[in-house]
C-alpha cells in the first residue's frame, strides 16, 4: 500500500516572464530539492509580434530555450528537464507552433487560452469577459486547439471562471463544451494548483475560488478524460508546494487519478 506518486509538474514559469521570481536554475534546484523527477518549463509563450504584454519578449526565445535545454544536461543525473511552452491558439499562427515544436528546445505546448478569439474575430483577455455567454465561445476556442494536436494539455481551462458573474445555463454549457470536446479529441485538461494560491473571492452566488471551478471537475469525473495537476508555479518555493500536494488530494477525493506521464 500506499506506493508513492511520481513527483512531476508540466507547468512551470521564470523570471523571464516578467511576473514570476528566481532563474529557471533555482527552479530545477528547488524540484531536486523535492524530489521531483521530472520537471518541465512552460514559460508564457512569446508571439513573433510580441503582441500579449507581460511575458518575455520573443527576442529572448532562443535564449530561453538554450538555458532549460543546458540545465537539463546538467541535471540530467538527477532530474529530467522539458523545454516547453503555455501559450494561446491563435488559429492563423499554426505555422507558428510548427515552428516552435520542430526546433531543437521545445519539446511540448501546454495551451494557456488567456486570450480567446470573439466570435468577431477579436482578441479579448478572458479577464475582460462580462457576458457569461462568451463563456462558450471561449470553451469552442479550447475545443479548436484541441483538435490541432500541437498541445500536450489544457491548462486551468476553467480560467473564465474568475470573473464576477453568477452561474448560469452558459456556464453549464461552456463547460459541456469542454468535457465532450476533451473526450472526443482524446485531450487533457489540468486541475491547476495555482488557483488555490490565491485568497478565495466572493462571486454573486457565494465565496468560492476563482478556479478551479468545482462544477467543472465534478462533471470530469467519470469521463475518462487524462488529467494532469499543475503547479503553475511563479516562484521557485511553489514548484512542489503544499498546494500541489492538496491539489492532488483533491483530484484524490473525487476519485479522479492524476497523469504523471506527459502524453
Ligand atoms: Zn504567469
Ligand atoms: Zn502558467
Amino acid at each position: 500500500m500506499g506506493q508513492e506518486r511520481e513527483r512531476v509538474n508540466y507547468h512551470t514559469h521564470c523570471r523571464r516572464c516578467r511576473h514570476a521570481r528566481g532563474e529557471a536554475r533555482e527552479y530545477v534546484e528547488e524540484a531536486v530539492k523535492s524530489r521531483v523527477t521530472r520537471l518541465g518549463f512552460s514559460d508564457h509563450m512569446p508571439f513573433y509580434d510580441d503582441r500579449f504584454g507581460l511575458r518575455m519578449p520573443y527576442a529572448e526565445l532562443g535564449e530561453y530555450e538554450r538555458e532549460i535545454v543546458a540545465l537539463a544536461g546538467e541535471f540530467g543525473e538527477k532530474i529530467e528537464i522539458l523545454c516547453g511552452f503555455e501559450g494561446e491558439y491563435v488559429r492563423e499562427d499554426r505555422d507558428f507552433y510548427e515552428k516552435l515544436l520542430s526546433g531543437k528546445g521545445c519539446s511540448y505546448l501546454l495551451l494557456g487560452q488567456h486570450f480567446y478569439e470573439t466570435k468577431q474575430g477579436e482578441l479579448i483577455n478572458v479577464y475582460r469577459i462580462r457576458d457569461t455567454a462568451e463563456y462558450e465561445v471561449y470553451s469552442a476556442n479550447v475545443v479548436e486547439a484541441m483538435r490541432t494536436g500541437y498541445f500536450a494539455y489544457a491548462a486551468h481551462p476553467d480560467l473564465i471562471f474568475l470573473n464576477d458573474l453568477a452561474w448560469d445555463v452558459h456556464c453549464d454549457r461552456a463547460c459541456d463544451i469542454l468535457i465532450d470536446g476533451a473526450v472526443k479529441y482524446g485531450f487533457a485538461l489540468e486541475y491547476n494548483a495555482n488557483g488555490f494560491r490565491r485568497e478565495k473571492k466572493q462571486y454573486p452566488d457565494g465565496e468560492r475560488y476563482q478556479y478551479p471551478h468545482e462544477k467543472l471537475w465534478e462533471r470530469v469525473k467519470g469521463t475518462g478524460i487524462a488529467v494532469y495537476v499543475g503547479s503553475d508555479c511563479h516562484d521557485p518555493a511553489q514548484v512542489y508546494d503544499g498546494v500541489v500536494e492538496t491539489a492532488y488530494q483533491k483530484l484524490d477525493d473525487m476519485g479522479i487519478t492524476a497523469r504523471t506521464g506527459l502524453l
